[in-house]
């Protein structure tokens, strides 16, 4: 059978591509009517309620029907209305007051959700694709920029969704772009990512290491761009032009006039600037590339701030990054190649097309995705099961192997000793039973526990796997509020060989693992056994017969000695019970003080954790 076919997609503020990849090289799909590759972010909703219109047509709408006409959704996607009406000044369209928890578009009586639109630019790049490949596209690979949070990220997915595509994984753009120029065959590197549409400037600076990508810093400028390179040309232009009140038409036009001038400029060393003035005849210009490249120089200049930034913010120099790769439009102006390749001391890549390159980059992943190619561990499952070292140094789970990224688990641990207010967590990550057999990760330390007795303290641990692998720990203690919080990254340094070794370790060694922990949870038990029958042999030991305390004594000391020397939890559970029965007169004696009532015919364990509750109960919180 074949393998299930996923598209790449790259959901952009201004344009979106779709790209597949045939024989391991990526390509990007074309509209087969137009030939077009970038399929404008553009939704024209009909006043008379027919079938919304996408892309090219959708754009030439824009000027005459500008509160129907909805673009820029990316802005929106993941944020409730009190973080988007900043925007409103910069868009042509009406946001809604009425849903204040997810950005919604009023289009006369209707309202429609950033998400629902951009599933119309995905279910457009869907067909598209389908056109173009004659067979049923179910499953897309969708970029989001590094900074997207998870809000923004589930607002991607939940598009993917409503265009009927599954989301079988979110990458970062710069990622995309780095597999596009396959960067991931190397061992390892340190990658800047230089990232200049039209309306949006984003660094990212990654760290891949044996095929996982790693987000260092990520910086940039959401409202900056090659549309404010045309707006500053076009500016002069009309200054000169000296039409006092230009009309918006005048506007729009000088404004074509200026974009198509600054992409002749990327090639030539000038180029001549035609502007029809109807009845007044025509302004003619020609522009230089020198002219052209002073006047954007302050905005150049203002992306290498966040450059600086990132790189001060991963604790790197310039000189420690290996590759630059370039993204968008108007990276393809020669100034900024020029200013990005001084910033960080060597040529960016710029082989791929930059509109295209995180397209394909998606199409790179989505094909590794469906041909399971073992060779790269590009993660989407955590390879190894995560969890906490126990008290008698066996694994607890949290996240178990294979589970989906991103994942989270919770589990709730205690103290062993009384008045403990510190506790140490091991992290591990591997399949087998015992602590020390697995991989450590990090020992965490959680301070300023209120004494309390042992086992009270309530700890609870959770372990947050997100999207790019890193796991977050936090563990809180949630009587007194003590918290701690780790990022851990789990698979850095993690070779795909060494993922298979450890699973196999775990098969290999399943039946010793098994005992193992199965003696060291018994002697987790018996310490809260022994604990208990000492504080209560210290609090009720004169309140029963000299032949029953002796009793509980020696049951105490055989328990102790299986404890500690017992080759298998059979033992000590055996020593267990004994200890059990012996105290029951004991178990009753302690009680009788408190609440015989309750006790009934419950074991020595079982009274002392009646009476910890009760203690529990009585302590002010
Ligand atoms: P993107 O958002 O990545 O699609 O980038 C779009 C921006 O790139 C727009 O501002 C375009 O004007 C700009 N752009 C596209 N081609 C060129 C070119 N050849 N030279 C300069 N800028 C370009």
């Amino acid at each position: 059978m074949s393998n299930p076919l996923i598209v790449g997609i790259d959901l952009g503020t201004t344009n979106s591509l779709v790209a597949v990849a045939k024989e391991g090289v990526p390509l990007i799909l074309t509209d087969i009517k137009s030939g077009e590759t970038l399929l404008p972010s553009v939704v024209y909703f009909p006043f008379d309620g027919t079938a919304p219109v996408v892309g090219s047509s959708a754009k030439e709408l824009l000027a005459t029907e500008p509160s129907r006409t909805v673009y820029s959704t990316k802005r929106l996607m993941g944020k409730g209305y009190d973080d988007v009406k900043g925007e409103t000044a910069n868009l042509s369209y009406e946001l809604s007051t009425e849903r204040t928890d997810v950005a919604t578009i009023r289009l006369g009586d209707n309202l429609v959700t950033a998400p629902e639109v951009a599933a119309l630019v995905l279910r457009a790049l869907k067909d598209r694709a389908e056109a173009s490949l004659g067979e049923t596209v179910t499953k897309a690979v969708i970029t989001v920029p590094a900074y997207f949070n998870d809000a923004q990220r589930q607002a991607t997915k939940d598009a993917g969704e409503i265009a009927g595509l599954e989301v079988v994984r979110i990458v970062n753009e710069p990622t995309a772009a780095s597999l596009a120029y396959g960067l991931q065959n190397k061992k390892s590197a340190t990658i800047a990512v230089y990232d200049l549409g039209g309306g949006t400037f984003d660094v990212s600076l990654l760290r891949l290491e044996d095929g996982v990508f790693d987000v260092l810093a990520t910086n940039g400028d959401t409202h900056l761009g090659g549309d404010d390179f045309d707006e500053l040309l076009s500016d002069r232009l009309l200054s000169e032009i000296g039409v006092t009140e230009p009309s918006p038409e005048l506007r729009a036009t000088v404004r074509v006039a200026a974009e198509a001038a600054k992409r002749h400029l990327s090639d030539a060393a000038q180029t001549d600037v035609h502007v029809s003035l109807g009845d007044n005849g025509a302004f003619v210009r020609t522009v230089t590339k020198s002219e052209f490249e002073s006047l954007i120089s302050p905005l150049v200049e203002r992306t290498l701030a966040p450059c600086r930034q990132a790189l001060t913010d991963a604790g790197l120099t310039a000189t420690e990054i290996d590759e630059v790769v370039l993204v968008g439009g108007s990276t393809r102006v020669p100034a900024v190649r020029q200013a990005v390749q001084t910033l960080f001391g060597k040529a960016p890549h710029t082989d791929v097309n930059p509109d295209e390159v995180v397209a394909l980059g998606a199409a790179v992943q989505a094909d590794i995705l469906s041909s399971g190619r073992t060779d790269l561990l590009l993660l989407d499952v955590t390879p190894l099961s995560l969890g906490i070292e126990t008290m008698g140094g066996a694994t607890e789970k949290l996240l178990f192997r294979n589970a989906k990224i991103p994942s989270s688990a919770k589990e709730e641990f205690t103290t062993s000793v009384d008045g403990q207010t510190v506790v140490l967590l091991h992290v591990v990550q591997g399949e087998r039973e015992m602590a020390t057999d697995n991989r450590s990760l990090a020992r965490i330390e959680l301070r300023g526990i209120p004494p309390m007795p042992a086992g009270l303290p309530k700890i609870e641990v959770t372990f947050f796997l997100d999207m790019n692998g890193i796991l977050r720990v936090t563990a809180t203690e949630t009587r007194s509020g003590a918290k701690t919080d780790v990022r851990i990254k789990p698979t850095y340094g993690l070779a795909e060989g060494e993922v298979r070794r450890m699973v196999r370790d775990s098969f290999v060694n399943a039946d010793e693992d098994f005992k193992a922990r199965m003696l060291a949870d018994m002697r987790n038990e018996a310490d809260s056994a022994i604990l208990g029958a000492t504080k209560l042999l210290a609090g009720y030991g004169n309140d029963i017969p000299d032949a029953d305390r002796i009793g509980v004594e020696t049951a105490l000391a055989e328990m102790k000695n299986a404890r500690d020397n017992a080759p298998d939890h059979s033992t000590v559970r055996e020593k267990m019970d004994a200890l059990d029965m012996a105290g029951r007169s004991l178990a009753e004696a302690a009680m009788s003080s408190v609440a015989r009532s309750i006790v009934g015919g419950k074991t020595l364990s079982e009274a002392a954790q009646v009476l910890e509750e009760r203690i529990k109960e009585e302590r002010p919180e």
